[in-house]
């Protein structure tokens, strides 16, 4: 057992912050008291936050531990030649990102998260390996490989089908990798010049089959979308999840809200202002193609926002220019987009847990759920910025980070 005392809670869907005591027991809430006495708890450890924010453990719908398209870049010669040629252990430092990228990510309050692609199946191994405790890291859903129409963004991202049995087959093959959803690439990468991202990668009949296969095994499959044609061809074969969503018309628009569908908005994935580092690696064509595609994609969230698309947290990081550990920074990004603090709270708490389809276990901090837990120095509803400088992770029960001075003894005795 372990208590944590006198924390104002924000239990992931109420705009009142309750003051109160959790009991944690394993890895599950057992008890949430509100009380404003202090309690006697016995027999067990007991941190006192002292007023501190405590939220769910954030969830984060849609990234990639395993990739980065700008690593550092002036040690790139680790996995790929100055020529561009990819060397042939460019597969241990992908794995070795993983790691760190599952550490940063749970260390900034990130508990759950959805992988939208790993490399070569490694998210499968990966995941393994998190649940034997091999690795540190937050509760981690696979998809495999993205399906996709000729190849994907990364070496060993794109699992490639063409027609309705071969994407019968390649959903198969992603379950039988233990998939928990499925990825479908809609649209071609938008920094490939040349290519339109407006065009629809497979066709209904196509996506028809991915669903029917994936819905089978009772998976939900989300896309890689970014036109107006691919968000609509994909809704209409019975996809269930929009990723980015960049260029949506009013007809996608009034798709996704007939359906109920969620959009991850993806907002820092790409923002409309170039980072310095993008600037000093990528050509100046490429970066005025990203300015321009960053503000149409702005834009484009915010009137699928506006019009009452539901919304659940995610950045696509690990994809150009945002990293691991950075997550909550799209906060930032949503509150630009005129979304409100409790809004964007809820969305990447339990609005994310229902829009992936687990929010029986983990968004809330009620009793039954899994003991993943953020604490915030400041009130939340106030200043979302908060967020992003998490004072405490506990992730299934265990305190896995720390930086109250008062709390920090306790934590070498738990
Ligand atoms: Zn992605």
């Amino acid at each position: 057992m372990l208590v944590l005392k006198n924390g104002l809670m924000f239990d992931g869907v109420s705009e009142d912050l309750k003051r109160g005591h959790l009991v944690i027991d394993g890895a599950k809430i057992v008890d949430v008291i509100e009380s404003t006495s202090e309690s006697n708890f016995e027999n067990c450890p007991v941190l006192d936050l002292e007023g501190k924010y405590v939220t769910p453990g954030f969830i984060e719908s849609h990234m990639h531990f395993f990739t980065n398209e700008i690593p550092e870049p002036d040690k790139r010669c680790n996995e790929v030649t100055p020529g561009g040629e990819v060397k042939e252990n460019t597969e241990y430092y992908r794995v070795l990102r993983g790691v760190y990228s599952a550490r940063k990510v749970l260390e900034a309050g990130f508990t759950t998260v959805f992988d939208g692609g790993g490399i070569n199946f490694m998210d499968a191994a990966f995941k393994e390996a998190l649940s034997v405790g091999l690795v540190n890291g937050p509760d981690y859903f696979i998809c495999g490989k993205q399906i996709t129409a000729g190849q994907g963004h990364f070496p060993g991202l794109g699992y490639d089908a063409c027609g309705v049995w071969e994407m019968k087959k390649a959903v198969r093959k992603m379950l039988w990798y233990g998939a928990d959803h499925i990825k479908l690439k809609m649209s071609a990468p938008m920094r490939m010049p040349g290519r339109n991202t407006e065009r629809s990668e497979f066709t209904v009949p196509e996506i028809e089959a991915a669903c029917e296969e994936a819905h089978s095994a009772g998976l939900l499959v989300s896309a890689h979308a970014r036109g107006a044609q691919p968000i609509k061809d994909f809704i209409m074969g019975g996809g269930d999840r929009i990723v980015h969503g960049t260029g949506i018309d009013d007809e996608g628009i009034e798709m996704m809200l007939n359906k109920g569908l969620y959009l991850y908005p993806t907002i820092m994935s790409p923002y409309y202002m170039v980072s310095d580092l993008v600037k000093s690696i990528k050509p100046l064509s490429a970066v005025k193609s990203y300015e321009k595609k960053g503000r149409e994609h702005f834009d484009s969230v915010k009137r699928a926002y506006e019009a009452g698309v539901k919304i659940a947290f995610a950045t696509d990081s690990g994809g150009m220019d945002h990293f691991p550990g950075d997550n909550a920074k799209e906060m930032l990004y949503m509150k630009e987009m005129g979304m409100s603090n409790l809004y964007i709270l809820r969305s990447a708490t339990s609005e994310a847990a229902k829009a992936l389809g687990i929010s029986d276990s983990v968004g809330l901090l009620k009793k039954g759920y899994r003991a993943n837990i953020v604490v915030l120095d400041e009130n939340p509803f106030e200043k979302i910025e908060t967020a992003l400088d998490v004072k405490m992770v506990i992730h299934a029960g265990k305190v896995v980070k720390s930086i109250i001075p008062t709390i920090q003894l306790n934590c070498n005795t738990l």
